[in-house]
């Protein structure tokens, strides 16, 4: 049976997307780039619409489709310009201890699959607070994180799933580049329709 199953987006009949859902995430908008302290973060696709529903679903549940779903979604739109290492921006450790999984990581790990670049965990989180909730001012600054000395002379890929003000991810370029990396790239798959441009 070809449509046995039901699509991951909207529910209706196809899987992983249905035919609708399948022409709307291709016709997607590519957001504009977010600048936050001279990191620039590219987003495959506004957070919004079929993208949304998917990292919502991801975020609730362990998925390898709707993983690999917006891990092609990130391939397809970005030039992620050959990076040695891909690894992930981490969640807080509430969050995923909440959920039982790290959405951000499961769409590394897509992407070191279809790309065939090595998936490797080098940042870990410092301090407990979740960016959700906290205020727009203090979510600027963004968590703080530590690399490992793996990635010393390495050109690294780093995902995250959605960016809204760009603190995450350049907090995780900014601790990459002071350990020494050769080169990072910070990709989000959704950037929020209103992102603040910070110059
Ligand atoms: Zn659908």
């Amino acid at each position: 049976m070809l449509f046995d199953r039901f699509c991951e987006s909207c529910g209706e009949l196809g899987y992983p997307l249905c035919v609708g859902c399948s022409a709307k995430i291709r016709l997607a908008a590519v957001p504009p780039v977010t600048r936050l302290r001279n990191v620039e973060i590219r987003a495959a696709a506004f957070y919004d619409g079929v993208v949304r529903e998917l990292v919502l679903t991801l975020k609730q549940r362990r998925s390898r489709a709707v993983a690999t779903l917006l891990g092609d979604l990130l391939i397809q739109r970005l030039d992620l310009e050959y990076p040695e290492v891909v690894t992930w921006a981490p969640t807080s450790r509430r969050h995923a201890r909440e959920r039982g999984h790290d959405q951000a990581k499961l769409i590394a790990a897509a992407v070191s699959r279809q790309c065939g670049i090595r998936l490797r965990r080098a940042l870990l989180r410092e301090g407990e607070h979740a960016q959700t909730g906290r205020s727009r001012r203090d979510r600027l600054t963004g968590p703080t994180f530590v690399a490992a000395p793996h990635i010393e002379g390495r050109r690294i890929l780093v995902i995250d799933d959605v960016v809204t003000t760009g603190a995450t991810l350049t907090a995780a370029h900014e601790c990459l580049s002071l350990r020494g990396a050769a080169y990072v790239a910070c990709v989000a798959v959704a950037a929020t329709p209103e992102p603040m441009h910070i110059r």
